[in-house]
């Protein structure tokens, strides 16, 4: 249980107004680690077993009904699942994306960035500041070189305009 920082899912239950217990911050982090993939009050149940925190299974059921009622947490329940488990899944606002775009703002050219340190750091300076529930929509408005020379040249050529 070494990534992502127990930090920011302290800082993610406060700013839902939940008080962070050791189980709520347990069974979040579980769901940070699980990477975007869905995992069952068991699946959680286990890994903070195997992390050497000891929950009751009814604890780990509530706390997972806690944070999918705040919005902090997708619930999803599959009719195919022979035993009707209800399956959780970090809410995407509350995951940041780890690829972003930049748009230059004179040609529209498009360019992705695809960088997990980026995103992570991104997320935290945003989270820091009360920004990090739109994080998953931004885009970045740049000017590529091609653009820029073009507006230099311009700019030697017509000192005036
Ligand atoms: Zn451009």
């Amino acid at each position: 249980m070494s990534n992502p920082t127990p930090t920011r899912v302290y800082e993610q239950l406060r700013e839902h107004r939940i008080r962070p217990t050791a189980a709520r911050i347990g069974v979040l982090q579980v769901l940070h680690e699980a990477d975007g993939n869905y995992r069952n009050a068991e699946q959680v149940y286990l890994s903070l077993y195997d992390a050497g925190l000891r929950f009751s299974m009814a604890s780990i059921y509530r706390v997972l009904q806690e944070l999918s009622q705040s919005g902090l947490l997708l619930r999803h329940w599959s009719k195919s699942d022979q035993a009707g488990k209800s399956r959780f899944l970090l809410a995407p606002a509350v995951l940041p994306p780890t690829v972003y775009t930049a748009v230059c703002r004179i040609c529209a050219r498009r360019m992705e960035i695809e960088d997990a340190t980026f995103a992570e750091n991104l997320h935290r300076v945003a989270q820091g500041a009360g920004f990090s529930a739109g994080l998953h929509t931004l885009s970045l408005s740049v000017t590529c070189n091609a653009c820029s020379a073009e507006q230099l040249t311009r700019l030697a050529t017509h000192p005036s305009a």
